[in-house]
């Protein structure tokens, strides 16, 4: 049975607030599209994070992903919402998401908003991303890939 997001007006509003603050720390004097995020962890501690250009295009750093490595690397392994502000409320690239989905719940919420934060959209990560890569899937291929092994050999 798929789960309902519950709506926590007062979580949203927060996350929001926090990913607003970020955004106005990004670094895109290529785009110029600047990009806050914010995500709460199972702790309950908030981690932020903007986007990170680069001259070498390819190095730029998303912000969803920075906020994310950020509590990661302060010892976090669940995040249980995600907040992201954008000009126009644009919703997170798919490397995004799948770093998203490693951390957590298919069924955790996802505020997307744009800067004035009065356009705000809603999904469970599950929405943003079906049947996403897990480290469940990861384990089950490599035991099948052992399995096979010994089976095949001569
Ligand atoms: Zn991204």
């Amino acid at each position: 049975m798929k789960r309902k997001i519950q709506p926590d007006k007062a979580l949203q509003r927060g996350l929001l607030e926090f990913a607003a603050q970020a955004r106005a720390l990004a670094y895109t004097p290529y785009s110029n599209y600047q990009v806050g995020a914010a995500v709460v962890a199972k702790s309950g501690k908030i981690y932020t994070g903007s986007n990170v250009e680069n001259a070498s295009y390819g190095l730029t750093v998303c912000a969803e992903r920075n906020a994310i490595f950020k509590g990661v690397t302060e010892g976090e392994r669940e995040f249980v919402a995600l907040a992201v502000v954008t000009a126009n409320g644009g919703s997170p690239c798919g490397a995004c998401r799948q770093v998203a989905f490693e951390f957590m719940r298919p069924d955790a919420p996802v505020y997307l908003a744009d800067a004035s934060l009065r356009r705000v959209r809603v999904f469970t990560l599950g929405e943003l991303l079906r049947d996403g890569f897990t480290p469940q899937k990861l384990r089950q291929g490599q035991k099948r890939a052992k399995a096979n092994r010994k089976t095949t050999k001569p």
